[in-house]
């Protein structure tokens, strides 16, 4: 095992999408290091992030109304004064961004170009490359990271396991092709990204099956709302993973759902195929386990123009030997984003000393039960500025463990993605999620390679099964209402497992 004493005592990054970089950049000049699975830039949400950062930067629009929308969408369970600091620093984020060297799309008198997206009352989304922000914000700040002398990036090694001494985060146990790592420190960030590969039907990469979550769960961190994951209604169906999104916008420009029969069976929804995603999504979710195929029908509205209007996703249909001018696009719902994460602070400081997190692997606060469209990546730059600032201003008192424990093997999320694809999906219900917890909690509670997923499933369902009502991105068929009172979940590993252990597995009782 390799003993990396130069960078000791450096404060570590772990994750290199959006959240990650922008933590490298804030902290410089103080020395860090990034570790990243994957290289830089590959391998990260960030990376395909296609509609932009939502922005109150319109002679229109203000702080307020962004507040406003936020509240709306996250249907009782956003943290206001988060959401309000949120909103209020975005459009310094965005100048912030544009100074580190991202190029957002402008008029010609370099006004920033501003998109409207559903459930915003106002056009507040910066976009870069029209809809390819995330691959201009990759590539700006990867460069700019690649300039930054104090940023030592360490690719290709994923974290396996935080050093915890006396409660106080004491490092970093990381694995790549060429070996493992010991890295000490006392401050370590988590920047890991989201769950979605946990589900079958994804839009996110395939490493982003919550490694983050069960580093932080092994660490002993509390995490808040683990419920709550937002479906995309719209991703293009067939063989290819992640799934390729046909955005919202193509609806907002009157595309229609329809099914095998051309039956358009979204009509009756109120605000039908532009009514919110979460309902959308249940609504196409429904219709598929009747039995139907959905389609997502833009001939009549787009027709010959589509491949001009939507470029990228007539490449993806085209790929798939789809021409949406003339075919319908065949869709269905799949996860997209995780409200839920590791519970922090306003500093985005875990309940574990020594760790803080930011980006989708955290839970701010923001998003509530189901996430304003583009508020995801704003919440990244900006909430990483306040990681910077709280990182910068903590004393380091690593010091390295005189036993290192072995480094777990690399994790495998096959087992968990096979119940999380069940019992966890657009609409849940308790006897599922009590069959998913009983599954999991062995596996979870071993060393397997399956362990780690399964860790985080089982903090999924349980927080899951805790949630009996319907609010926002979680549908439970045997509680369809939503209760009076919103209360944020939370949950550890530790009470996960103590909660599985004291579940009744046996089937609940069905009346005739
Ligand atoms: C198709 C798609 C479109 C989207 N469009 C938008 C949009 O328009 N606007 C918006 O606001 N949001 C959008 N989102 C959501 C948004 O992209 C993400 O929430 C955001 O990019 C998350 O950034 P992050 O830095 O937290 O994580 P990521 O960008 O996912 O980066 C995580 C990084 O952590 C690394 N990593 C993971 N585990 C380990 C480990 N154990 N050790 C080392 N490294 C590790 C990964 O390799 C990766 O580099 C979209 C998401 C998808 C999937």
């Amino acid at each position: 095992m390799t003993d990396v004493a130069r960078l000791a005592g450096r404060p570590v990054i772990i994750g290199g999408g959006l959240a990650g970089l922008m933590t490298a950049l804030e902290l410089a000049p103080e020395p860090v290091v990034l570790l990243s699975a994957a290289p830089l830039g590959s391998d990260a949400s960030s990376a395909i992030a296609q509609g932009g950062l939502a922005a109150a930067m319109g002679d229109d629009d203000s702080p307020e109304l962004h507040l406003a929308d936020t509240l709306a969408a996250g249907d009782g369970l956003c943290d206001e004064a988060i959401v309000r600091s949120i909103v209020e620093a975005a459009p310094r984020a965005i100048d912030r961004l544009a100074a580190l060297g991202v190029a957002f799309d402008r008029d010609a008198g370099g006004t920033l170009q501003l998109g409207l997206e559903a459930a915003h009352a106002r056009r507040r989304i910066v976009h870069a490359a029209g809809a390819a922000t995330g691959r201009e914000l990759m590539r700006a700040l990867v460069a700019a990271v690649r300039n930054t002398a104090s940023i030592s990036v360490v690719e290709g090694f994923a974290a396996r396991r935080l050093l915890v001494e006396n409660g106080v985060i004491a490092g970093v146990l990381a694995a790549g092709g060429t070996g493992s790592m010991a890295l000490a420190t006392g401050r370590v960030v988590l920047a890991t990204g989201g769950v979605g590969a946990l589900f079958r039907d994804t839009t996110n990469p395939l490493g982003c099956f919550g490694q983050g979550l069960a580093l932080a769960a092994r660490a002993g961190a509390a995490f808040a709302d683990l419920e709550f994951v937002q479906f995309h209604p719209t991703a293009l169906d067939g063989v290819l993973r992640p799934m390729r999104l046909v955005s919202e916008a193509v609806r907002g420009e009157g595309a229609v759902l329809i099914d095998e029969t051309g039956r358009r069976f979204l009509a009756e929804l109120p605000g039908a195929e532009l009514a919110t995603r979460d309902a959308v999504a249940r609504g196409v979710h429904r219709h598929l386990a009747r039995g139907h195929r959905v389609f997502l029908d833009a001939r009549a509205c787009l027709g010959a123009g589509f491949a001009d209007r939507f470029p990228t996703i007539a490449g993806y249909c085209n790929d798939a030997g789809i021409n949406p001018a003339r075919e319908p696009i065949p869709v269905r719902p799949a996860a997209h984003y995780h409200m839920g994460g590791v519970a922090v602070d306003r500093e985005g400081r875990s309940t574990v000393p020594g760790l803080w997190a930011c980006g989708e692997v955290a839970s701010s606060g923001l998003h509530g039960a189901n996430r304003l469209a583009s508020n995801s990546l704003t919440e990244a730059v900006v909430v990483a500025g306040w990681v910077a600032r709280s990182v910068a201003a903590s004393a380091d008192t690593h010091h390295v463990a005189n036993a290192l424990p072995p480094v777990p093997v690399r994790p495998d999320p096959a087992f968990a993605c096979d119940i999380v694809s069940s019992s966890l999906g657009v609409l849940r219900d308790g006897e599922s999620l009590r069959e998913a917890v009983a599954a999991l909690l062995p596996i979870a509670s071993g060393n397997s390679p399956a362990a780690d997923p399964a860790a985080v499933a089982l903090m999924m369902a349980v927080s899951a099964l805790g949630r009996e009502e319907s609010r926002g991105a979680h549908s439970r068929s045997d509680f369809p209402l939503r209760s009076a009172a919103a209360r944020r979940s939370r949950i550890t590993l530790d009470a996960a497992q103590q909660a599985a252990a004291s579940l009744d597995f046996l089937p609940i009782a069905r009346s005739a």
